[in-house]
Protein backbone atom coordinates (compact mmCIF):
# COMPACT_ATOMS: atom_id res chain seq x y z
CA UNK A 1 0.00 0.00 0.00
CA UNK A 2 1.35 3.18 -0.88
CA UNK A 3 1.74 5.52 1.79
CA UNK A 4 -0.28 8.46 0.60
CA UNK A 5 -3.29 5.92 0.05
CA UNK A 6 -3.47 5.09 4.03
CA UNK A 7 -6.42 7.08 5.55
CA UNK A 8 -5.47 8.79 9.35
CA UNK A 9 -7.34 8.10 11.95
CA UNK A 10 -7.09 9.92 15.25
CA UNK A 11 -7.66 7.48 18.17
CA UNK A 12 -8.27 10.00 21.25
CA UNK A 13 -8.63 8.30 25.08
CA UNK A 14 -7.71 9.06 28.43
CA UNK A 15 -8.89 7.15 31.28
CA UNK A 16 -8.67 3.25 32.61
CA UNK A 17 -11.74 1.46 31.05
CA UNK A 18 -11.00 3.38 27.61
CA UNK A 19 -7.95 1.66 27.08
CA UNK A 20 -9.69 -1.58 28.26
CA UNK A 21 -12.75 -1.54 25.78
CA UNK A 22 -11.06 0.20 22.98
CA UNK A 23 -8.24 -2.20 23.46
CA UNK A 24 -9.22 -4.72 20.58
CA UNK A 25 -10.96 -2.05 18.32
CA UNK A 26 -6.81 -0.34 18.22
CA UNK A 27 -5.86 -4.14 17.71
CA UNK A 28 -7.59 -3.97 15.01
CA UNK A 29 -7.39 -0.80 13.21
CA UNK A 30 -3.45 -0.71 13.66
CA UNK A 31 -3.11 -4.67 11.98
CA UNK A 32 -5.12 -2.96 8.97
CA UNK A 33 -2.36 -1.56 6.59
CA UNK A 34 -4.78 1.31 5.23
CA UNK A 35 -5.10 2.63 8.74
CA UNK A 36 -2.66 5.40 9.21
CA UNK A 37 -3.56 5.34 12.93
CA UNK A 38 -2.70 8.44 15.74
CA UNK A 39 -3.79 7.24 19.02
CA UNK A 40 -3.68 10.28 21.38
CA UNK A 41 -3.90 9.80 25.63
CA UNK A 42 -5.37 12.89 26.88
CA UNK A 43 -3.51 12.53 30.29
CA UNK A 44 -6.85 12.46 32.63
CA UNK A 45 -5.23 9.38 34.01
CA UNK A 46 -1.56 9.02 34.59
CA UNK A 47 -0.46 6.87 37.18
CA UNK A 48 0.85 3.56 36.46
CA UNK A 49 -2.09 1.56 38.06
CA UNK A 50 -4.60 3.78 36.30
CA UNK A 51 -3.08 3.29 33.16
CA UNK A 52 0.39 2.17 32.52
CA UNK A 53 -0.68 -1.01 33.90
CA UNK A 54 -3.42 -1.88 31.48
CA UNK A 55 -0.97 -0.79 28.55
CA UNK A 56 1.27 -3.80 29.85
CA UNK A 57 -1.63 -6.37 30.39
CA UNK A 58 -3.95 -5.79 27.36
CA UNK A 59 -0.40 -5.07 24.81
CA UNK A 60 -1.62 -1.48 24.33
CA UNK A 61 0.84 0.28 22.32
CA UNK A 62 1.93 3.19 24.08
CA UNK A 63 0.03 6.12 22.44
CA UNK A 64 0.91 8.43 19.33
CA UNK A 65 0.83 11.36 21.50
CA UNK A 66 0.47 12.46 25.15
CA UNK A 67 -1.41 15.98 26.02
CA UNK A 68 -0.46 15.86 29.23
CA UNK A 69 -3.53 17.29 30.57
CA UNK A 70 -4.28 17.22 34.22
CA UNK A 71 -6.79 19.55 36.07
CA UNK A 72 -8.28 20.17 39.86
CA UNK A 73 -11.29 20.46 38.03
CA UNK A 74 -13.74 19.35 35.15
CA UNK A 75 -13.30 22.76 33.62
CA UNK A 76 -9.66 22.58 34.12
CA UNK A 77 -9.72 19.48 32.52
CA UNK A 78 -12.14 19.60 29.71
CA UNK A 79 -10.93 22.89 28.20
CA UNK A 80 -7.15 21.49 28.60
CA UNK A 81 -8.03 18.73 26.51
CA UNK A 82 -9.57 21.09 23.85
CA UNK A 83 -6.82 23.42 24.29
CA UNK A 84 -4.10 20.65 23.73
CA UNK A 85 -5.94 18.69 21.18
CA UNK A 86 -6.78 21.42 18.74
CA UNK A 87 -3.03 22.21 17.63
CA UNK A 88 -2.37 18.28 17.68
CA UNK A 89 -5.30 17.81 15.57
CA UNK A 90 -4.84 21.01 12.99
CA UNK A 91 -1.46 19.04 12.42
CA UNK A 92 -2.65 15.92 11.86
CA UNK A 93 -5.58 16.32 9.59
CA UNK A 94 -6.98 13.08 9.95
CA UNK A 95 -9.59 11.89 7.97
CA UNK A 96 -11.72 11.46 11.48
CA UNK A 97 -11.13 11.72 15.25
CA UNK A 98 -12.78 9.33 17.90
CA UNK A 99 -13.88 9.05 20.84
CA UNK A 100 -15.16 6.95 23.48
CA UNK A 101 -17.65 7.12 26.34
CA UNK A 102 -18.11 10.21 28.97
CA UNK A 103 -15.12 11.60 30.33
CA UNK A 104 -13.67 14.87 30.29
CA UNK A 105 -11.50 13.85 27.71
CA UNK A 106 -14.52 13.43 25.27
CA UNK A 107 -15.11 16.79 25.38
CA UNK A 108 -11.58 17.09 23.12
CA UNK A 109 -14.44 16.25 20.39
CA UNK A 110 -15.15 20.31 20.63
CA UNK A 111 -11.43 20.80 19.01
CA UNK A 112 -12.15 18.32 16.40
CA UNK A 113 -15.48 19.66 15.25
CA UNK A 114 -13.70 23.16 15.53
CA UNK A 115 -11.47 21.96 13.08
CA UNK A 116 -14.68 20.43 10.80
CA UNK A 117 -13.09 17.38 11.07
CA UNK A 118 -15.69 14.56 11.46
CA UNK A 119 -16.33 13.15 15.18
CA UNK A 120 -16.99 9.75 15.88
CA UNK A 121 -18.32 8.58 19.09
CA UNK A 122 -17.96 4.98 20.68
CA UNK A 123 -20.88 4.16 23.13
CA UNK A 124 -22.99 6.92 21.98
CA UNK A 125 -26.26 7.26 23.11
CA UNK A 126 -26.35 5.83 26.48
CA UNK A 127 -28.28 7.71 28.68
CA UNK A 128 -28.97 7.60 32.74
CA UNK A 129 -31.43 10.67 32.91
CA UNK A 130 -29.37 11.53 35.93
CA UNK A 131 -28.20 15.23 35.20
CA UNK A 132 -26.22 15.64 38.05
CA UNK A 133 -23.94 13.55 36.56
CA UNK A 134 -21.18 15.41 34.61
CA UNK A 135 -20.85 12.40 32.39
CA UNK A 136 -24.45 12.79 30.93
CA UNK A 137 -23.70 15.79 29.89
CA UNK A 138 -20.66 15.06 27.99
CA UNK A 139 -22.19 11.82 26.51
CA UNK A 140 -25.07 14.33 24.90
CA UNK A 141 -22.48 16.99 23.72
CA UNK A 142 -20.24 14.46 21.83
CA UNK A 143 -23.73 12.51 20.65
CA UNK A 144 -25.10 15.31 18.82
CA UNK A 145 -21.41 16.69 17.64
CA UNK A 146 -20.79 13.40 16.11
CA UNK A 147 -21.04 12.23 12.28
CA UNK A 148 -20.99 8.67 13.24
CA UNK A 149 -22.03 7.40 16.49
CA UNK A 150 -21.28 3.62 17.42
CA UNK A 151 -24.24 2.79 19.81
CA UNK A 152 -23.76 -0.84 21.93
CA UNK A 153 -27.51 -1.42 21.74
CA UNK A 154 -30.84 -1.37 19.37
CA UNK A 155 -32.61 0.45 23.07
CA UNK A 156 -29.61 3.17 22.86
CA UNK A 157 -29.99 3.86 19.49
CA UNK A 158 -33.64 4.31 19.75
CA UNK A 159 -32.68 7.22 22.60
CA UNK A 160 -30.91 8.99 20.61
CA UNK A 161 -32.99 9.44 18.09
CA UNK A 162 -35.99 10.54 20.31
CA UNK A 163 -33.65 13.08 21.48
CA UNK A 164 -33.42 14.21 17.96
CA UNK A 165 -30.13 12.42 16.78
CA UNK A 166 -29.95 11.42 13.02
CA UNK A 167 -30.99 8.05 13.01
CA UNK A 168 -28.66 7.45 10.06
CA UNK A 169 -25.72 8.32 11.85
CA UNK A 170 -25.94 5.73 14.01
CA UNK A 171 -24.64 2.27 13.88
CA UNK A 172 -25.65 -0.72 16.32
CA UNK A 173 -22.33 -2.86 17.19
CA UNK A 174 -23.04 -4.83 20.41
CA UNK A 175 -20.54 -3.51 23.74
CA UNK A 176 -16.76 -4.42 23.10
CA UNK A 177 -16.22 -5.43 26.50
CA UNK A 178 -17.81 -8.99 25.81
CA UNK A 179 -14.87 -9.28 23.44
CA UNK A 180 -12.32 -7.89 25.73
CA UNK A 181 -13.23 -10.42 28.59
CA UNK A 182 -13.64 -13.25 25.49
CA UNK A 183 -9.82 -12.43 24.68
CA UNK A 184 -8.30 -11.46 27.56
CA UNK A 185 -9.94 -13.78 30.30
CA UNK A 186 -12.01 -16.64 28.86
CA UNK A 187 -8.79 -16.68 26.38
CA UNK A 188 -6.45 -17.19 28.83
CA UNK A 189 -7.64 -19.51 31.48
CA UNK A 190 -4.56 -21.09 33.13
CA UNK A 191 -3.38 -17.62 33.15
CA UNK A 192 -6.35 -16.54 35.53
CA UNK A 193 -6.30 -20.35 37.29
CA UNK A 194 -2.25 -19.52 37.84
CA UNK A 195 -3.27 -16.15 39.58
CA UNK A 196 -6.07 -17.29 41.96
CA UNK A 197 -3.92 -19.49 44.34
CA UNK A 198 -4.09 -19.85 47.84
CA UNK A 199 -1.60 -17.33 47.99
CA UNK A 200 -3.39 -14.77 46.29
CA UNK A 201 -6.34 -14.76 48.81
CA UNK A 202 -4.22 -15.24 52.02
CA UNK A 203 -2.33 -12.44 50.92
CA UNK A 204 -4.99 -9.89 50.46
CA UNK A 205 -6.55 -11.27 54.16
CA UNK A 206 -9.44 -13.28 51.93
CA UNK A 207 -10.73 -16.49 51.59
CA UNK A 208 -11.83 -17.64 47.80
CA UNK A 209 -15.74 -17.18 47.12
CA UNK A 210 -16.70 -15.35 50.95
CA UNK A 211 -15.85 -11.71 49.89
CA UNK A 212 -17.54 -8.64 48.09
CA UNK A 213 -15.49 -6.80 45.59
CA UNK A 214 -16.83 -2.83 46.16
CA UNK A 215 -15.74 0.03 43.98
CA UNK A 216 -17.20 3.07 44.13
CA UNK A 217 -16.00 6.24 42.77
CA UNK A 218 -18.76 8.35 40.80
CA UNK A 219 -18.86 12.01 41.79
CA UNK A 220 -22.83 11.63 42.99
CA UNK A 221 -21.70 9.39 45.59
CA UNK A 222 -17.90 10.50 47.28
CA UNK A 223 -18.50 13.84 46.54
CA UNK A 224 -21.84 14.13 49.17
CA UNK A 225 -21.22 13.51 53.03
CA UNK A 226 -24.77 11.52 53.49
CA UNK A 227 -24.38 9.53 49.99
CA UNK A 228 -20.83 8.28 50.86
CA UNK A 229 -22.10 7.06 54.51
CA UNK A 230 -24.72 5.11 52.70
CA UNK A 231 -22.18 3.32 50.79
CA UNK A 232 -20.26 2.90 53.71
CA UNK A 233 -23.28 1.68 55.85
CA UNK A 234 -24.20 -0.92 53.02
CA UNK A 235 -20.67 -2.30 52.59
CA UNK A 236 -20.73 -2.27 57.03
CA UNK A 237 -24.24 -4.98 56.57
CA UNK A 238 -22.74 -7.24 54.73
CA UNK A 239 -21.47 -9.99 56.80
CA UNK A 240 -18.67 -10.62 54.96
CA UNK A 241 -15.40 -9.22 54.16
CA UNK A 242 -15.60 -6.32 51.43
CA UNK A 243 -12.19 -6.23 49.79
CA UNK A 244 -12.53 -2.13 48.36
CA UNK A 245 -9.71 -1.13 46.08
CA UNK A 246 -10.74 2.66 46.00
CA UNK A 247 -10.42 5.71 43.56
CA UNK A 248 -7.82 8.44 44.59
CA UNK A 249 -10.64 10.70 44.65
CA UNK A 250 -12.75 8.57 47.53
CA UNK A 251 -9.71 8.19 49.19
CA UNK A 252 -9.37 11.98 49.47
CA UNK A 253 -13.08 12.41 49.77
CA UNK A 254 -13.29 9.78 52.66
CA UNK A 255 -10.78 12.14 54.62
CA UNK A 256 -12.45 15.13 53.97
CA UNK A 257 -15.34 13.99 55.25
CA UNK A 258 -13.61 12.38 58.30
CA UNK A 259 -15.33 9.16 57.70
CA UNK A 260 -14.06 5.80 59.31
CA UNK A 261 -14.59 2.36 56.87
CA UNK A 262 -16.33 -0.25 58.80
CA UNK A 263 -14.28 -2.87 60.02
CA UNK A 264 -15.05 -6.02 57.40
CA UNK A 265 -14.28 -2.81 54.47
CA UNK A 266 -10.44 -3.30 53.65
CA UNK A 267 -9.67 -0.68 51.36
CA UNK A 268 -6.83 -0.77 48.90
CA UNK A 269 -5.31 1.41 46.22
CA UNK A 270 -6.91 0.54 42.61
CA UNK A 271 -5.69 -2.33 41.10
CA UNK A 272 -4.53 -3.92 37.52
CA UNK A 273 -6.91 -5.59 35.56
CA UNK A 274 -5.75 -8.97 35.86
CA UNK A 275 -6.22 -8.68 39.56
CA UNK A 276 -9.20 -6.85 39.54
CA UNK A 277 -10.84 -9.94 37.58
CA UNK A 278 -9.49 -12.53 39.51
CA UNK A 279 -10.86 -10.76 42.40
CA UNK A 280 -14.56 -10.54 40.52
CA UNK A 281 -14.92 -13.85 39.71
CA UNK A 282 -14.28 -15.52 42.82
CA UNK A 283 -16.17 -13.16 44.89
CA UNK A 284 -19.63 -13.50 46.50
CA UNK A 285 -20.58 -10.50 44.20
CA UNK A 286 -20.01 -6.89 44.15
CA UNK A 287 -21.14 -3.65 45.64
CA UNK A 288 -19.86 -0.94 42.69
CA UNK A 289 -20.92 2.06 41.21
CA UNK A 290 -19.04 1.72 38.08
CA UNK A 291 -20.77 1.65 34.19
CA UNK A 292 -18.34 -1.04 33.33
CA UNK A 293 -17.35 -3.24 36.31
CA UNK A 294 -21.44 -3.98 36.57
CA UNK A 295 -21.20 -4.89 32.55
CA UNK A 296 -18.30 -7.32 33.31
CA UNK A 297 -20.52 -8.86 36.84
CA UNK A 298 -23.02 -9.99 34.83
CA UNK A 299 -21.22 -11.26 31.44
CA UNK A 300 -19.08 -12.96 34.21
CA UNK A 301 -22.27 -14.20 36.31
CA UNK A 302 -21.00 -12.40 39.17
CA UNK A 303 -24.37 -10.35 41.07
CA UNK A 304 -24.10 -6.75 42.22
CA UNK A 305 -25.38 -4.30 43.36
CA UNK A 306 -25.76 -1.30 41.49
CA UNK A 307 -25.21 1.66 44.15
CA UNK A 308 -26.70 4.28 41.43
CA UNK A 309 -30.06 6.42 41.73
CA UNK A 310 -29.79 5.81 38.04
CA UNK A 311 -28.01 3.98 35.51
CA UNK A 312 -27.22 3.36 31.56
CA UNK A 313 -27.30 -0.36 32.33
CA UNK A 314 -31.02 -1.25 33.19
CA UNK A 315 -30.55 -4.39 31.03
CA UNK A 316 -28.76 -5.63 34.26
CA UNK A 317 -32.35 -5.64 36.02
CA UNK A 318 -33.79 -6.72 33.31
CA UNK A 319 -31.94 -10.08 33.30
CA UNK A 320 -32.10 -10.72 37.22
CA UNK A 321 -28.12 -10.18 37.79
CA UNK A 322 -27.97 -6.62 39.96
CA UNK A 323 -29.58 -5.47 43.21
CA UNK A 324 -30.42 -1.26 42.91
CA UNK A 325 -29.27 0.30 46.01
CA UNK A 326 -29.50 4.35 45.48
CA UNK A 327 -26.69 6.10 47.81
CA UNK A 328 -29.04 9.79 47.47
CA UNK A 329 -32.07 8.48 49.38
CA UNK A 330 -32.39 8.09 53.15
CA UNK A 331 -32.03 3.93 53.70
CA UNK A 332 -33.31 2.41 56.99
CA UNK A 333 -31.29 0.15 58.77
CA UNK A 334 -34.22 -2.74 56.97
CA UNK A 335 -34.12 -1.49 53.73
CA UNK A 336 -30.07 -1.82 53.96
CA UNK A 337 -30.48 -5.42 55.46
CA UNK A 338 -32.56 -6.35 52.78
CA UNK A 339 -30.42 -5.20 49.57
CA UNK A 340 -27.71 -7.28 51.34
CA UNK A 341 -30.11 -10.47 51.62
CA UNK A 342 -30.81 -9.72 47.76
CA UNK A 343 -27.55 -10.15 46.74
CA UNK A 344 -26.99 -12.95 49.01
CA UNK A 345 -29.96 -14.92 47.40
CA UNK A 346 -27.90 -13.91 43.50
CA UNK A 347 -24.83 -15.88 44.67
CA UNK A 348 -25.02 -19.10 42.29
CA UNK A 349 -27.44 -17.61 39.75
CA UNK A 350 -27.38 -17.52 36.12
CA UNK A 351 -28.76 -15.01 33.63
CA UNK A 352 -28.02 -14.57 30.04
CA UNK A 353 -25.66 -11.75 29.22
CA UNK A 354 -27.50 -9.39 27.32
CA UNK A 355 -24.47 -6.97 25.94
CA UNK A 356 -23.34 -8.43 22.72
CA UNK A 357 -21.87 -10.85 20.27
CA UNK A 358 -18.20 -10.87 21.11
CA UNK A 359 -17.67 -9.21 17.61
CA UNK A 360 -18.21 -5.50 18.85
CA UNK A 361 -14.39 -4.19 18.47
CA UNK A 362 -14.33 -6.23 14.80
CA UNK A 363 -17.64 -4.48 13.72
CA UNK A 364 -16.42 -0.58 14.80
CA UNK A 365 -12.95 -1.27 13.32
CA UNK A 366 -14.03 -2.66 9.59
CA UNK A 367 -17.06 -0.13 9.56
CA UNK A 368 -14.80 2.62 10.25
CA UNK A 369 -12.26 1.34 7.52
CA UNK A 370 -15.23 1.06 4.98
CA UNK A 371 -15.98 4.53 5.77
CA UNK A 372 -12.65 5.85 6.13
CA UNK A 373 -12.13 4.94 2.36
CA UNK A 374 -15.88 5.12 1.13
CA UNK A 375 -15.61 8.78 2.08
CA UNK A 376 -18.60 8.43 4.29
CA UNK A 377 -17.36 10.06 7.62
CA UNK A 378 -18.63 13.86 7.24
CA UNK A 379 -21.95 13.45 7.64
CA UNK A 380 -23.19 17.48 9.14
CA UNK A 381 -24.10 18.55 5.54
CA UNK A 382 -27.23 20.80 4.40
CA UNK A 383 -29.59 18.24 3.54
CA UNK A 384 -29.05 15.81 6.80
CA UNK A 385 -31.39 17.38 8.76
CA UNK A 386 -35.06 16.73 9.59
CA UNK A 387 -36.29 20.14 8.22
CA UNK A 388 -35.84 21.59 4.82
CA UNK A 389 -32.20 23.82 5.20
CA UNK A 390 -32.04 24.27 1.38
CA UNK A 391 -33.76 27.90 1.59
CA UNK A 392 -30.74 29.34 3.88
CA UNK A 393 -28.31 28.13 1.32
CA UNK A 394 -27.74 30.67 -1.87
CA UNK A 395 -26.63 28.23 -4.98
CA UNK A 396 -23.10 28.99 -4.12
CA UNK A 397 -22.13 25.03 -4.24
CA UNK A 398 -22.32 24.32 -0.62
CA UNK A 399 -25.66 22.16 -1.40
CA UNK A 400 -24.17 18.99 -2.28
CA UNK A 401 -27.77 17.78 -3.84
CA UNK A 402 -30.74 19.21 -5.80
CA UNK A 403 -32.87 16.79 -4.33
CA UNK A 404 -36.09 18.47 -2.99
CA UNK A 405 -35.93 17.67 0.77
CA UNK A 406 -39.18 16.84 2.43
CA UNK A 407 -39.72 18.58 5.57
CA UNK A 408 -41.38 15.98 7.59
CA UNK A 409 -39.58 14.65 10.47
CA UNK A 410 -39.60 10.98 9.98
CA UNK A 411 -38.63 10.74 6.23
CA UNK A 412 -34.91 12.02 6.45
CA UNK A 413 -32.60 12.41 3.35
CA UNK A 414 -29.63 12.13 4.95
CA UNK A 415 -27.11 9.69 2.69
CA UNK A 416 -27.05 6.38 4.62
CA UNK A 417 -23.14 6.32 3.72
N1 LIG B 1 -10.83 -1.86 37.42
C1 LIG B 1 -9.54 -2.27 37.64
N2 LIG B 1 -8.99 -2.05 38.87
C2 LIG B 1 -9.67 -1.45 39.89
C3 LIG B 1 -11.00 -1.03 39.65
C4 LIG B 1 -11.54 -1.25 38.40
O1 LIG B 1 -8.90 -2.86 36.75
O2 LIG B 1 -9.10 -1.26 40.96
C5 LIG B 1 -11.39 -2.00 36.06
C6 LIG B 1 -12.71 -2.70 35.98
O3 LIG B 1 -12.56 -4.09 35.78
C7 LIG B 1 -13.38 -2.03 34.79
C8 LIG B 1 -12.84 -0.62 34.83
O4 LIG B 1 -11.62 -0.68 35.57
O5 LIG B 1 -12.96 -2.64 33.58
C9 LIG B 1 -13.83 0.30 35.50
O6 LIG B 1 -13.31 1.55 35.69
P1 LIG B 1 -14.14 2.70 36.40
O7 LIG B 1 -15.05 2.10 37.41
O8 LIG B 1 -13.15 3.69 36.88
O9 LIG B 1 -14.91 3.39 35.22
P2 LIG B 1 -16.40 3.40 34.71
O10 LIG B 1 -16.67 2.09 34.07
O11 LIG B 1 -17.33 3.68 35.86
O12 LIG B 1 -16.39 4.50 33.71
Amino acid sequence: MRADARKRLAVVLGIRPDVIRASLILRYLREDRSVDLRFIWSGQHYSDNLKDIFFRELDVPRADVELGVHGATDAEISAGVIARLYPVLEELRPEAAVFLGDTNTVIGCMAAAQLNIPVVHIEGCMRSYDWRMPEEKYRTISDHLSDRIYAYLEEYRAQGIAEGLNPNRITVVGNPIVDVLDEYYRGRPQRYERLASAAFFAERGLTRGEYYLMTCHRRENVGDHASLSRVLALAGAVARAVYFPASYRTQRMLKEFGLTLPRNVLMVNPVGYDEFLTLLVHSRGTLTDSGTVVEEACILQVASVQMRRATERPQVYDVGASVKFDPSLEQSEATIAGTVEKLERLYGARWKQPFGDGRSSRRIAEDLIARLHGGGLGTHQPDAYHVSVTRSYRDDGLRRSTIALGTSLIGLSCPTS
